[in-house]
């Protein structure tokens, strides 16, 4: 805390690891004494940089770039691109924490790590993000590579930005790799990539709601965000038979009690990932649909509830509201958008809560599944690799089972995740030695 207290995001997300294995530690010899958790918390590398960049008026603007560099011990870095006025080095801190257990999960050999910019890209034109898309990855070429680095999108960093970022690194360094993932099909993307985090938030909830001979048909379910993760987490929840009430976004939430179907979610998509505009729009195309400004969904009455936005959205008085209407499970999309006074919640309830690095990682995974193409200089298919991201999902949830149920039969999956992300790696790590 001494080196790190004035980054509270990162603090947080320590600490929900530190609480699950400081415990296990101690009982475990092997890793006791070896101060393997102080290691992890400190980034192997934390680069910083100066990004300027012309905007369509001729002004220049500069931003801050960053890429955390935070465990090698299992495989080259790989992690996130974030492109959002809220980033600083204490959110993409957190991110790269987290991103190590996660990785580690997927059971492919990938390290952690998480970078991005204070840019925002929305009001931006095509060609603004372009340039500052272009002038980022002039710094950022020199700290990555296919067997060093793999950066991949975030909030903010869609298939566009990819694309853009992919040339300038295809230019300055002449060579075509698989540098970053969540490529365009055409120029080494994988298959399912871009459903892959939502598909996999929807796996893993359909295998926890099993474990009580449950299932998502005839579920209501309530989402967050309406990005690339809600989207996909919806499209999979009405493939599997569910209902969808709610999608968001930073300006608040619309509540469709029809439900939001396949054609609605269709326009939802056009709205946000083409034509570039807020979800409020939904209520002029679908009048029987409300636009709730300035709030969360969390207040709707719902079965299932998928955050989908960003961290920190469900608070404990949202969680409370949630378990009173009668909510059964809560599967983070997002990368902790849960408080833990939220999760504390959930836990005492004994809902089936899954966090982000177990529930999420099935986009990290296909970015896995892509690079393994990448390298095969061949193309899989659809699906091959939605069954590849199944029992990924499948084998995590087995891992958080096997790590995370406690004596009543409850299974604790932030236990579960935390320990076995954390075994893999500190094993890697005692084998490495002390460097
Ligand atoms: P997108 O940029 O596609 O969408 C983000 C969504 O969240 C938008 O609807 C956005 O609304 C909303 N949002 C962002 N910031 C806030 C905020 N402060 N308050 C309320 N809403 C907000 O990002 P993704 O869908 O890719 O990412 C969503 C979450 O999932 C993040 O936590 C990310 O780290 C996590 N994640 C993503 C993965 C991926 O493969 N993309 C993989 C694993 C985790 P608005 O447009 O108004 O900003």
């Amino acid at each position: 805390k001494t080196r790190n207290g004035h980054e509270p995001e990162f603090i947080q997300a320590v600490q929900e690891v530190a609480e699950t294995v400081i415990p296990y530690i101690a009982k475990n010899k092997i890793y006791s004494g070896k101060n393997i958790l102080l290691r992890m918390v400190e980034p192997e590398r934390l680069i910083s940089f100066r990004v300027a960049w012309v905007d369509d008026d001729g002004q220049i603007h500069v931003n801050r770039g960053y890429r955390i560099q935070m465990n090698s011990a299992i495989g080259p870095y790989k992690g996130g691109l974030r492109f959002h006025s809220s980033v600083n080095a204490s959110i993409l801190k957190f991110l790269a924490f987290e991103q190590v257990f996660k990785n580690s999960l997927t059971t492919l050999p990938m390290g952690g790590g998480k970078g991005g910019s204070d840019f925002d890209p929305k009001g931006k034109s095509d060609d603004e993000v372009m340039r500052f898309c272009h002038a980022f990855m002039v710094e950022l070429c020199r700290h990555i590579g296919p067997n060093t680095d793999v950066p991949a999108g975030d909030i903010g960093v869609g298939s566009r930005e990819i694309g853009f970022l992919f040339g300038m690194y295809k230019k300055i360094r002449n060579e075509f790799t698989g540098v970053l993932t969540g490529k365009g099909r055409s120029w080494g993307g994988s298959l399912i990539r871009p459903e892959a985090t939502g598909y996999g938030t929807v796996y893993f909830a359909q295998s926890m709601l099993q474990t009580q001979g449950q299932d998502f048909s005839g579920k209501s379910v309530v989402i967050s965000g309406s990005g690339n993760v809600a989207q996909y987490a919806a499209e999979k929840a009405l493939q599997l038979g569910a209902k969808v009430l709610t999608l968001s976004d930073s300006q608040g939430y619309v509540y469709d009690k029809d439900g939001i179907d396949a054609e609605k979610l269709a326009y939802v998509m056009d709205l946000k990932n083409n034509k570039r505009k807020r979800i409020s729009e939904y209520v002029k195309k679908y009048p029987s649909a409300t636009f709730h400004e300035g709030k969360t969904p969390w207040e709707v009455v719902c079965d299932i509830a998928l955050p989908c936005a960003t961290q920190n959205e469900l608070d404990g008085k949202s969680a409370s509201t949630l378990i009173k209407n009668g909510c059964i499970c809560v599967a983070e999309g997002a990368n902790m958008p849960s408080t833990p006074e939220a999760i504390h919640e959930f836990h005492a309830a004994k809902l089936l809560f899954a966090p982000g690095k177990a529930s999420n990682a099935g986009g990290v995974a296909t970015s896995g599944l892509e690079m393994s193409q990448n390298s095969l200089r061949i193309s899989w298919t659809r699906e091959k690799v939605d069954d590849m991201l199944k029992n990924i999902m499948e084998d995590i949830h087995d891992s958080c089972i096997e790590y995370g149920k406690e004596k009543d039969g409850f299974c604790n999956y932030v236990k579960g995740a935390n320990i076995a992300g954390f075994v893999k790696v500190a094993d890697a790590m005692l084998a490495q030695g002390v460097i």
